[in-house]
Protein backbone atom coordinates (compact mmCIF):
# COMPACT_ATOMS: atom_id res chain seq x y z
CA UNK A 1 0.00 0.00 0.00
CA UNK A 2 1.33 3.47 -0.99
CA UNK A 3 1.95 6.21 1.76
CA UNK A 4 2.86 9.74 1.86
CA UNK A 5 6.26 8.95 2.36
CA UNK A 6 6.56 6.97 -0.78
CA UNK A 7 5.11 9.79 -2.59
CA UNK A 8 8.25 12.51 -2.65
CA UNK A 9 6.87 15.11 -0.54
CA UNK A 10 9.98 17.49 1.74
CA UNK A 11 9.90 15.86 5.59
CA UNK A 12 8.12 19.55 6.45
CA UNK A 13 5.34 18.48 4.44
CA UNK A 14 5.44 14.87 6.11
CA UNK A 15 5.57 15.82 9.56
CA UNK A 16 2.70 18.62 9.24
CA UNK A 17 0.48 15.56 7.63
CA UNK A 18 1.31 13.16 10.24
CA UNK A 19 0.40 16.16 12.65
CA UNK A 20 -2.84 16.20 10.45
CA UNK A 21 -3.71 12.62 11.51
CA UNK A 22 -3.39 10.97 8.37
CA UNK A 23 -1.56 8.18 7.19
CA UNK A 24 -2.56 6.76 4.09
CA UNK A 25 -2.95 8.71 0.65
CA UNK A 26 -6.03 8.67 -1.01
CA UNK A 27 -6.58 7.70 -4.44
CA UNK A 28 -6.26 11.00 -6.11
CA UNK A 29 -3.24 12.21 -3.66
CA UNK A 30 -1.80 9.12 -4.41
CA UNK A 31 -2.12 9.74 -8.53
CA UNK A 32 -1.40 13.15 -8.45
CA UNK A 33 1.27 13.99 -6.23
CA UNK A 34 4.07 12.44 -7.85
CA UNK A 35 3.24 13.69 -11.11
CA UNK A 36 3.19 17.19 -9.35
CA UNK A 37 6.41 16.96 -7.66
CA UNK A 38 7.74 16.27 -11.34
CA UNK A 39 6.36 19.33 -12.35
CA UNK A 40 3.95 17.98 -14.73
CA UNK A 41 0.70 19.30 -15.73
CA UNK A 42 -2.56 17.37 -14.34
CA UNK A 43 -5.88 16.59 -15.46
CA UNK A 44 -7.20 15.41 -12.21
CA UNK A 45 -10.86 13.98 -12.37
CA UNK A 46 -12.03 14.32 -8.44
CA UNK A 47 -15.33 15.12 -6.44
CA UNK A 48 -14.92 16.60 -3.56
CA UNK A 49 -14.65 14.92 -0.65
CA UNK A 50 -11.98 12.76 -1.86
CA UNK A 51 -8.89 14.57 -0.61
CA UNK A 52 -8.17 16.37 -3.88
CA UNK A 53 -7.36 19.64 -2.03
CA UNK A 54 -4.30 18.11 -0.20
CA UNK A 55 -3.23 16.46 -3.78
CA UNK A 56 -2.44 19.95 -5.22
CA UNK A 57 -1.27 21.73 -1.96
CA UNK A 58 1.15 18.74 -0.29
CA UNK A 59 3.11 19.55 -3.49
CA UNK A 60 2.96 22.91 -4.05
CA UNK A 61 4.68 23.20 -0.69
CA UNK A 62 7.26 21.30 -1.28
CA UNK A 63 8.16 22.95 -4.49
CA UNK A 64 7.48 26.08 -3.08
CA UNK A 65 10.62 25.53 -0.93
CA UNK A 66 12.84 26.74 -2.53
CA UNK A 67 12.85 30.42 -3.99
CA UNK A 68 10.98 33.29 -2.28
CA UNK A 69 8.01 35.33 -3.00
CA UNK A 70 8.89 39.28 -4.99
CA UNK A 71 6.25 42.39 -4.16
CA UNK A 72 3.66 41.91 -6.09
CA UNK A 73 4.99 39.11 -8.19
CA UNK A 74 3.37 36.17 -7.09
CA UNK A 75 5.00 32.34 -7.21
CA UNK A 76 2.08 30.50 -7.51
CA UNK A 77 -2.02 31.26 -7.65
CA UNK A 78 -5.58 28.92 -7.66
CA UNK A 79 -8.08 29.88 -8.91
CA UNK A 80 -11.78 28.98 -7.10
CA UNK A 81 -15.20 29.31 -8.22
CA UNK A 82 -16.33 30.06 -4.76
CA UNK A 83 -14.90 32.48 -1.89
CA UNK A 84 -15.90 29.29 0.37
CA UNK A 85 -13.66 27.02 -1.88
CA UNK A 86 -10.99 29.70 -1.55
CA UNK A 87 -10.95 30.64 1.99
CA UNK A 88 -11.29 26.34 2.79
CA UNK A 89 -8.16 26.25 0.36
CA UNK A 90 -6.05 28.63 2.20
CA UNK A 91 -7.24 26.81 5.28
CA UNK A 92 -5.18 23.79 3.85
CA UNK A 93 -2.31 25.67 3.11
CA UNK A 94 -2.46 27.17 7.28
CA UNK A 95 -2.54 23.31 8.52
CA UNK A 96 -0.29 21.56 6.08
CA UNK A 97 2.32 24.67 6.02
CA UNK A 98 2.54 25.01 9.37
CA UNK A 99 6.47 24.21 9.40
CA UNK A 100 6.70 26.81 5.89
CA UNK A 101 7.61 30.12 6.20
CA UNK A 102 5.03 31.15 3.23
CA UNK A 103 2.73 33.93 2.29
CA UNK A 104 -0.25 32.63 1.50
CA UNK A 105 -2.72 35.71 0.13
CA UNK A 106 -6.66 35.17 -0.20
CA UNK A 107 -8.02 37.38 -2.81
CA UNK A 108 -11.68 37.29 -2.74
CA UNK A 109 -14.67 39.38 -3.27
CA UNK A 110 -16.70 40.95 -0.13
CA UNK A 111 -13.59 42.20 1.78
CA UNK A 112 -11.79 45.52 1.38
CA UNK A 113 -8.52 45.78 -1.17
CA UNK A 114 -6.95 47.30 1.37
CA UNK A 115 -5.40 44.30 3.54
CA UNK A 116 -5.26 42.18 0.29
CA UNK A 117 -2.79 44.90 -1.31
CA UNK A 118 -0.78 45.19 1.92
CA UNK A 119 -0.25 40.89 1.31
CA UNK A 120 0.44 41.67 -2.22
CA UNK A 121 3.51 44.45 -1.38
CA UNK A 122 5.00 42.08 1.08
CA UNK A 123 5.43 39.15 -1.44
CA UNK A 124 3.08 36.55 -1.87
CA UNK A 125 4.17 33.01 -2.46
CA UNK A 126 0.58 31.17 -2.92
CA UNK A 127 -2.23 33.37 -4.24
CA UNK A 128 -5.66 32.31 -3.34
CA UNK A 129 -8.63 33.91 -5.53
CA UNK A 130 -11.75 33.75 -7.30
CA UNK A 131 -11.45 35.14 -10.64
CA UNK A 132 -13.28 38.53 -10.81
CA UNK A 133 -11.26 39.93 -7.40
CA UNK A 134 -8.11 38.75 -9.50
CA UNK A 135 -8.81 40.59 -11.94
CA UNK A 136 -9.65 43.87 -10.20
CA UNK A 137 -6.36 43.82 -8.43
CA UNK A 138 -4.53 43.23 -12.04
CA UNK A 139 -6.73 46.16 -13.43
CA UNK A 140 -5.69 48.03 -10.47
CA UNK A 141 -1.82 47.43 -11.88
CA UNK A 142 -1.07 45.80 -8.14
CA UNK A 143 -0.15 42.59 -9.75
CA UNK A 144 2.39 41.46 -11.67
CA UNK A 145 1.71 37.73 -13.58
CA UNK A 146 4.75 37.03 -14.72
CA UNK A 147 6.49 35.14 -12.28
CA UNK A 148 3.77 32.38 -11.47
CA UNK A 149 5.04 28.94 -11.72
CA UNK A 150 2.72 26.50 -10.72
CA UNK A 151 -1.31 27.54 -11.89
CA UNK A 152 -4.29 25.51 -10.24
CA UNK A 153 -7.65 25.74 -11.63
CA UNK A 154 -10.17 24.16 -9.57
CA UNK A 155 -13.63 23.14 -9.22
CA UNK A 156 -13.48 23.61 -13.75
CA UNK A 157 -17.20 22.50 -14.41
CA UNK A 158 -18.41 24.43 -11.83
CA UNK A 159 -16.37 27.65 -13.52
CA UNK A 160 -18.16 26.70 -16.23
CA UNK A 161 -21.27 26.77 -14.55
CA UNK A 162 -20.67 30.07 -13.20
CA UNK A 163 -19.71 32.07 -16.28
CA UNK A 164 -15.73 32.11 -15.36
CA UNK A 165 -14.20 30.77 -18.49
CA UNK A 166 -13.19 33.76 -20.20
CA UNK A 167 -11.86 35.28 -16.84
CA UNK A 168 -10.05 32.29 -16.35
CA UNK A 169 -9.01 32.58 -20.24
CA UNK A 170 -7.61 35.96 -19.41
CA UNK A 171 -5.69 35.23 -16.44
CA UNK A 172 -4.21 32.26 -18.23
CA UNK A 173 -2.95 34.42 -21.16
CA UNK A 174 -0.82 36.77 -18.40
CA UNK A 175 1.15 33.81 -16.71
CA UNK A 176 3.93 32.63 -18.58
CA UNK A 177 3.41 29.60 -21.47
CA UNK A 178 6.11 27.68 -19.19
CA UNK A 179 4.22 27.39 -15.95
CA UNK A 180 3.15 24.21 -14.85
CA UNK A 181 -0.93 23.54 -14.26
CA UNK A 182 -2.92 21.56 -12.34
CA UNK A 183 -6.55 21.44 -13.60
CA UNK A 184 -9.42 19.51 -11.09
CA UNK A 185 -12.59 19.26 -12.31
CA UNK A 186 -15.69 16.66 -10.92
CA UNK A 187 -17.41 15.78 -14.11
CA UNK A 188 -15.37 15.84 -17.58
CA UNK A 189 -18.09 16.71 -20.40
CA UNK A 190 -16.47 18.00 -23.74
CA UNK A 191 -16.43 21.29 -22.89
CA UNK A 192 -14.07 20.69 -20.16
CA UNK A 193 -12.23 18.84 -21.92
CA UNK A 194 -11.50 20.89 -24.88
CA UNK A 195 -10.43 23.10 -21.80
CA UNK A 196 -8.25 21.67 -20.33
CA UNK A 197 -6.71 20.77 -23.79
CA UNK A 198 -6.15 24.51 -24.63
CA UNK A 199 -4.76 25.03 -20.83
CA UNK A 200 -2.49 21.34 -20.12
CA UNK A 201 0.89 20.13 -21.96
CA UNK A 202 0.78 16.48 -22.61
CA UNK A 203 -1.27 16.39 -18.66
CA UNK A 204 -1.09 13.52 -16.52
CA UNK A 205 -4.99 12.01 -16.67
CA UNK A 206 -5.97 10.92 -13.02
CA UNK A 207 -9.29 9.72 -12.59
CA UNK A 208 -10.25 8.76 -9.31
CA UNK A 209 -14.08 7.41 -9.15
CA UNK A 210 -16.26 7.81 -12.22
CA UNK A 211 -17.75 10.93 -12.50
CA UNK A 212 -20.95 10.36 -12.32
CA UNK A 213 -21.30 7.74 -8.77
CA UNK A 214 -22.85 8.39 -5.84
CA UNK A 215 -21.11 7.15 -2.66
CA UNK A 216 -22.05 3.67 -1.93
CA UNK A 217 -22.85 4.61 1.68
CA UNK A 218 -25.90 7.44 0.70
CA UNK A 219 -29.24 6.02 0.86
CA UNK A 220 -31.13 7.67 -2.04
CA UNK A 221 -34.74 8.24 -1.69
CA UNK A 222 -37.62 10.38 -3.39
CA UNK A 223 -40.78 12.06 -2.07
CA UNK A 224 -43.43 12.55 -4.29
CA UNK A 225 -44.88 16.30 -3.42
CA UNK A 226 -47.78 18.73 -5.17
CA UNK A 227 -46.30 21.48 -7.28
CA UNK A 228 -47.09 24.55 -4.97
CA UNK A 229 -44.18 25.70 -2.80
CA UNK A 230 -45.88 25.48 0.24
CA UNK A 231 -46.84 22.16 -0.44
CA UNK A 232 -43.08 21.02 -0.92
CA UNK A 233 -42.22 22.74 2.30
CA UNK A 234 -44.44 20.82 4.58
CA UNK A 235 -43.31 17.72 2.93
CA UNK A 236 -40.27 18.62 3.49
CA UNK A 237 -41.14 19.43 7.07
CA UNK A 238 -42.48 16.02 7.94
CA UNK A 239 -39.59 14.84 6.01
CA UNK A 240 -37.25 16.34 8.41
CA UNK A 241 -39.53 15.32 11.70
CA UNK A 242 -39.23 11.54 10.73
CA UNK A 243 -35.58 11.72 10.87
CA UNK A 244 -34.95 10.10 13.96
CA UNK A 245 -31.31 10.03 13.05
CA UNK A 246 -30.62 13.51 11.94
CA UNK A 247 -27.74 15.30 13.12
CA UNK A 248 -27.35 17.74 10.46
CA UNK A 249 -28.69 18.47 7.15
CA UNK A 250 -28.57 20.47 3.68
CA UNK A 251 -30.88 21.72 2.45
CA UNK A 252 -30.49 22.27 -1.35
CA UNK A 253 -32.74 24.55 -3.62
CA UNK A 254 -32.13 25.70 -7.56
CA UNK A 255 -32.78 29.38 -6.91
CA UNK A 256 -31.48 32.17 -4.69
CA UNK A 257 -34.68 33.59 -3.73
CA UNK A 258 -36.12 30.18 -2.89
CA UNK A 259 -33.27 29.48 -0.69
CA UNK A 260 -34.16 32.91 1.38
CA UNK A 261 -37.84 31.60 1.03
CA UNK A 262 -37.40 28.25 2.52
CA UNK A 263 -34.98 29.83 5.10
CA UNK A 264 -37.76 31.90 6.41
CA UNK A 265 -40.18 29.39 6.33
CA UNK A 266 -38.05 27.06 8.29
CA UNK A 267 -37.37 29.54 10.82
CA UNK A 268 -41.20 30.64 11.38
CA UNK A 269 -41.33 27.02 12.01
CA UNK A 270 -39.35 26.79 14.58
CA UNK A 271 -36.33 24.92 13.36
CA UNK A 272 -32.85 25.67 13.96
CA UNK A 273 -32.06 26.99 10.35
CA UNK A 274 -29.12 28.99 8.36
CA UNK A 275 -29.06 29.98 5.15
CA UNK A 276 -26.00 30.35 2.13
CA UNK A 277 -27.05 32.25 -0.92
CA UNK A 278 -24.84 34.25 -3.65
CA UNK A 279 -26.36 37.73 -2.19
CA UNK A 280 -24.87 37.02 0.72
CA UNK A 281 -22.15 39.52 1.96
CA UNK A 282 -19.29 37.52 3.09
CA UNK A 283 -18.72 37.92 7.03
CA UNK A 284 -22.75 36.72 7.09
CA UNK A 285 -21.30 33.56 4.84
CA UNK A 286 -18.67 32.90 7.20
CA UNK A 287 -20.58 33.37 10.16
CA UNK A 288 -23.23 30.72 8.59
CA UNK A 289 -20.96 27.99 7.90
CA UNK A 290 -19.52 28.07 11.16
CA UNK A 291 -22.45 28.07 12.61
CA UNK A 292 -22.85 25.24 10.92
CA UNK A 293 -19.73 23.25 11.15
CA UNK A 294 -20.17 24.21 15.20
CA UNK A 295 -23.69 22.25 15.41
CA UNK A 296 -25.39 25.82 16.46
CA UNK A 297 -27.15 25.36 12.92
CA UNK A 298 -29.02 22.19 12.39
CA UNK A 299 -30.07 22.71 9.08
CA UNK A 300 -28.67 24.82 6.63
CA UNK A 301 -30.50 25.98 3.35
CA UNK A 302 -28.61 27.01 0.27
CA UNK A 303 -27.98 27.15 -3.46
CA UNK A 304 -25.66 24.60 -5.36
CA UNK A 305 -23.17 27.90 -6.09
CA UNK A 306 -23.21 29.01 -2.37
CA UNK A 307 -22.28 24.75 -1.20
CA UNK A 308 -20.11 23.41 -4.10
CA UNK A 309 -17.21 22.10 -2.64
CA UNK A 310 -18.05 23.44 0.97
CA UNK A 311 -15.89 20.90 2.97
CA UNK A 312 -18.28 19.94 6.37
CA UNK A 313 -17.90 17.23 7.70
CA UNK A 314 -20.06 14.48 8.60
CA UNK A 315 -23.72 15.97 7.04
CA UNK A 316 -26.13 13.32 8.07
CA UNK A 317 -28.67 14.10 5.43
CA UNK A 318 -29.17 16.20 2.51
CA UNK A 319 -32.76 17.33 1.48
CA UNK A 320 -33.18 18.58 -2.27
CA UNK A 321 -36.08 20.58 -2.18
CA UNK A 322 -35.62 21.11 -5.80
CA UNK A 323 -34.69 18.62 -8.25
CA UNK A 324 -31.68 20.53 -9.59
CA UNK A 325 -31.79 20.95 -12.87
CA UNK A 326 -28.03 20.20 -13.90
CA UNK A 327 -28.39 16.17 -13.40
CA UNK A 328 -24.26 16.41 -12.24
CA UNK A 329 -25.61 19.08 -9.35
CA UNK A 330 -27.46 15.98 -7.83
CA UNK A 331 -24.01 13.91 -7.75
CA UNK A 332 -22.18 17.11 -6.07
CA UNK A 333 -25.13 17.38 -3.92
CA UNK A 334 -25.39 13.90 -2.34
CA UNK A 335 -21.79 13.85 -2.47
CA UNK A 336 -22.16 16.30 0.95
CA UNK A 337 -23.42 13.21 2.99
CA UNK A 338 -21.65 9.64 3.50
CA UNK A 339 -18.58 11.24 2.98
CA UNK A 340 -15.29 9.29 4.57
CA UNK A 341 -17.18 6.00 4.81
CA UNK A 342 -19.73 7.29 6.80
CA UNK A 343 -23.35 6.66 6.05
CA UNK A 344 -25.82 9.28 4.84
CA UNK A 345 -29.34 10.10 3.75
CA UNK A 346 -30.46 11.96 0.45
CA UNK A 347 -33.72 12.96 0.04
CA UNK A 348 -35.35 14.43 -3.34
CA UNK A 349 -38.59 15.92 -3.32
CA UNK A 350 -39.88 15.76 -7.14
CA UNK A 351 -43.02 16.36 -8.41
CA UNK A 352 -44.86 16.62 -11.69
CA UNK A 353 -42.74 18.95 -13.25
CA UNK A 354 -39.78 17.14 -12.58
CA UNK A 355 -39.76 13.92 -14.33
CA UNK A 356 -37.35 15.05 -17.09
CA UNK A 357 -34.53 15.97 -14.48
CA UNK A 358 -35.36 13.20 -13.00
CA UNK A 359 -34.75 11.01 -15.88
CA UNK A 360 -31.52 12.66 -16.55
CA UNK A 361 -30.33 12.04 -13.28
CA UNK A 362 -30.94 8.45 -13.16
CA UNK A 363 -29.61 7.94 -16.33
CA UNK A 364 -26.53 9.89 -15.12
CA UNK A 365 -26.14 7.73 -11.94
CA UNK A 366 -26.59 4.41 -13.67
CA UNK A 367 -29.52 3.98 -11.46
CA UNK A 368 -33.41 4.46 -10.49
CA UNK A 369 -33.60 5.78 -6.88
CA UNK A 370 -36.10 4.37 -4.74
CA UNK A 371 -39.68 6.12 -4.34
CA UNK A 372 -39.65 6.56 -0.47
CA UNK A 373 -43.51 5.89 0.14
CA UNK A 374 -45.42 5.96 -3.38
CA UNK A 375 -44.22 7.61 -6.64
CA UNK A 376 -45.73 10.49 -7.98
CA UNK A 377 -49.04 8.48 -9.17
CA UNK A 378 -49.82 8.58 -5.37
CA UNK A 379 -50.04 11.62 -5.25
CA UNK A 380 -53.78 13.12 -4.79
CA UNK A 381 -54.65 15.11 -7.79
CA UNK A 382 -53.51 19.00 -7.84
CA UNK A 383 -55.89 21.25 -5.52
CA UNK A 384 -58.37 22.86 -7.71
CA UNK A 385 -58.45 26.58 -5.98
CA UNK A 386 -55.17 26.90 -4.28
CA UNK A 387 -55.24 27.46 -0.64
CA UNK A 388 -54.71 31.56 -0.95
CA UNK A 389 -58.18 31.77 -2.76
CA UNK A 390 -59.81 29.38 -0.24
CA UNK A 391 -58.64 32.19 2.27
CA UNK A 392 -59.47 34.57 0.60
CA UNK A 393 -62.99 33.01 0.36
CA UNK A 394 -63.00 32.68 3.63
CA UNK A 395 -62.05 35.67 4.63
CA UNK A 396 -64.82 37.70 2.80
CA UNK A 397 -67.29 35.27 4.73
CA UNK A 398 -66.71 36.91 7.80
CA UNK A 399 -66.11 40.39 6.69
CA UNK A 400 -69.07 40.60 4.48
CA UNK A 401 -69.74 41.77 1.15
CA UNK A 402 -67.36 45.14 0.38
CA UNK A 403 -66.83 47.46 -2.58
CA UNK A 404 -63.90 48.49 -4.42
CA UNK A 405 -63.12 51.16 -1.96
CA UNK A 406 -63.53 48.48 0.63
CA UNK A 407 -61.14 46.33 -0.72
CA UNK A 408 -58.83 48.84 -0.66
CA UNK A 409 -59.36 49.14 2.87
CA UNK A 410 -59.14 45.79 3.93
CA UNK A 411 -55.77 45.11 2.54
CA UNK A 412 -54.49 47.31 4.83
CA UNK A 413 -55.99 46.11 7.66
CA UNK A 414 -54.81 42.76 6.64
CA UNK A 415 -51.13 44.35 6.26
CA UNK A 416 -51.46 45.83 10.02
CA UNK A 417 -52.12 42.74 11.17
CA UNK A 418 -49.21 41.35 10.21
CA UNK A 419 -47.26 43.60 11.57
CA UNK A 420 -49.00 43.43 14.91
CA UNK A 421 -48.87 39.35 14.89
CA UNK A 422 -44.53 39.38 14.41
CA UNK A 423 -44.47 41.96 17.22
CA UNK A 424 -47.02 41.07 19.64
CA UNK A 425 -45.29 38.86 22.41
CA UNK A 426 -48.32 37.30 22.95
CA UNK A 427 -49.22 35.93 19.59
CA UNK A 428 -45.82 34.75 19.30
CA UNK A 429 -46.09 32.46 22.49
CA UNK A 430 -50.14 31.13 21.08
CA UNK A 431 -48.30 30.36 17.41
CA UNK A 432 -45.38 28.54 19.51
CA UNK A 433 -47.76 26.77 21.64
CA UNK A 434 -50.09 26.14 18.76
CA UNK A 435 -47.05 24.63 16.94
CA UNK A 436 -46.06 22.03 19.98
CA UNK A 437 -49.34 20.72 19.63
CA UNK A 438 -48.75 19.50 15.98
CA UNK A 439 -45.25 18.75 16.08
CA UNK A 440 -43.39 16.08 17.18
CA UNK A 441 -39.86 18.05 18.48
CA UNK A 442 -36.94 17.25 16.61
CA UNK A 443 -33.51 18.11 16.81
CA UNK A 444 -33.75 20.39 13.89
CA UNK A 445 -36.37 21.82 15.81
CA UNK A 446 -34.54 23.60 18.44
CA UNK A 447 -33.42 26.95 18.20
CA UNK A 448 -29.24 27.60 17.18
CA UNK A 449 -28.06 27.93 20.47
CA UNK A 450 -25.44 31.20 21.40
CA UNK A 451 -29.07 33.42 20.24
CA UNK A 452 -30.77 34.26 17.24
CA UNK A 453 -29.87 32.20 14.21
CA UNK A 454 -28.37 34.47 11.58
CA UNK A 455 -29.72 36.22 8.77
CA UNK A 456 -28.93 36.60 5.95
CA UNK A 457 -31.75 38.95 4.79
CA UNK A 458 -31.15 41.11 7.82
CA UNK A 459 -31.20 44.07 6.25
CA UNK A 460 -34.90 43.58 4.17
CA UNK A 461 -36.44 41.47 7.25
CA UNK A 462 -38.50 44.28 8.43
CA UNK A 463 -39.67 45.68 5.18
CA UNK A 464 -40.85 42.18 4.41
CA UNK A 465 -42.79 41.66 7.86
CA UNK A 466 -46.16 42.36 5.94
CA UNK A 467 -45.50 40.11 3.70
CA UNK A 468 -43.72 37.00 5.87
CA UNK A 469 -47.51 35.55 6.37
CA UNK A 470 -47.06 32.41 3.42
CA UNK A 471 -49.08 29.53 3.00
CA UNK A 472 -47.64 27.19 5.22
CA UNK A 473 -48.14 29.88 8.44
CA UNK A 474 -52.29 28.34 9.22
CA UNK A 475 -55.13 29.99 8.22
CA UNK A 476 -54.56 34.25 8.02
CA UNK A 477 -56.62 35.96 11.63
CA UNK A 478 -59.41 38.29 11.35
CA UNK A 479 -59.02 41.12 13.55
CA UNK A 480 -56.69 40.25 16.24
CA UNK A 481 -57.64 36.32 15.85
CA UNK A 482 -57.63 34.89 19.43
CA UNK A 483 -55.06 37.11 20.98
CA UNK A 484 -56.93 40.02 22.17
CA UNK A 485 -54.92 42.56 24.19
CA UNK A 486 -55.95 43.09 27.22
CA UNK A 487 -56.50 46.84 27.07
CA UNK A 488 -59.36 46.14 24.30
CA UNK A 489 -61.12 43.96 27.50
CA UNK A 490 -61.50 46.84 29.84
CA UNK A 491 -65.04 47.35 30.28
CA UNK A 492 -65.91 51.62 29.00
CA UNK A 493 -67.50 53.13 31.47
CA UNK A 494 -70.56 54.60 31.13
P1 LIG B 1 -11.28 17.59 -0.05
O1 LIG B 1 -11.69 16.59 -1.07
O2 LIG B 1 -9.98 18.21 -0.36
O3 LIG B 1 -12.38 18.58 0.22
O4 LIG B 1 -11.03 16.78 1.33
C1 LIG B 1 -12.07 16.15 2.01
C2 LIG B 1 -11.68 15.83 3.46
O5 LIG B 1 -10.76 14.73 3.52
C3 LIG B 1 -11.03 16.98 4.20
O6 LIG B 1 -11.66 17.11 5.46
C4 LIG B 1 -9.59 16.54 4.39
O7 LIG B 1 -9.05 17.07 5.57
C5 LIG B 1 -9.70 15.03 4.43
N1 LIG B 1 -8.50 14.33 3.94
C6 LIG B 1 -7.64 14.76 3.00
N2 LIG B 1 -6.67 13.84 2.81
C7 LIG B 1 -6.92 12.82 3.63
C8 LIG B 1 -6.26 11.56 3.89
N3 LIG B 1 -5.17 11.19 3.24
N4 LIG B 1 -6.81 10.75 4.80
C9 LIG B 1 -7.93 11.10 5.43
N5 LIG B 1 -8.59 12.26 5.24
C10 LIG B 1 -8.09 13.12 4.35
Amino acid sequence: MTTFSDLGLSQKVLSAVTDAGYTTPTPIQAGAIPFALQRRDICGIAQTGTGKTASFVLPMLTLLEKGRARARMPRTLILEPTRELAAQVAENFEKYGKNHKLNVALLIGGVSFDEQDRKLERGADVLICTPGRLLDHCERGKLLMTGVEILVIDEADRMLDMGFIPDIERIAKMIPFTRQTLFFSATMPPEIQKLADRFLQNPERIEVAPPSSTAKTVTQRLVASNNKDYEKREVLRNLIREQDDLKNAIIFCNRKKDVADLFRSLERHGFSVGALHGDMDQRSRTNMLAGFKDNQITLLVASDVAARGLDIPDVSHVFNFDVPIHAEDYVHRIGRTGRAGRSGKAFTIVTRSDTKHLDAIEKLIGAKIEWQNGDLTALPPPAEHDESRARRGAKDKGRGRRDAAGHKSEKKIEQTVAVEIEETPARTESVKAERKKDQRPSHAERPARGGRTPNPANDDRRERRSHYRDRDDGPTPVGFGDDIPAFMLIQAKA
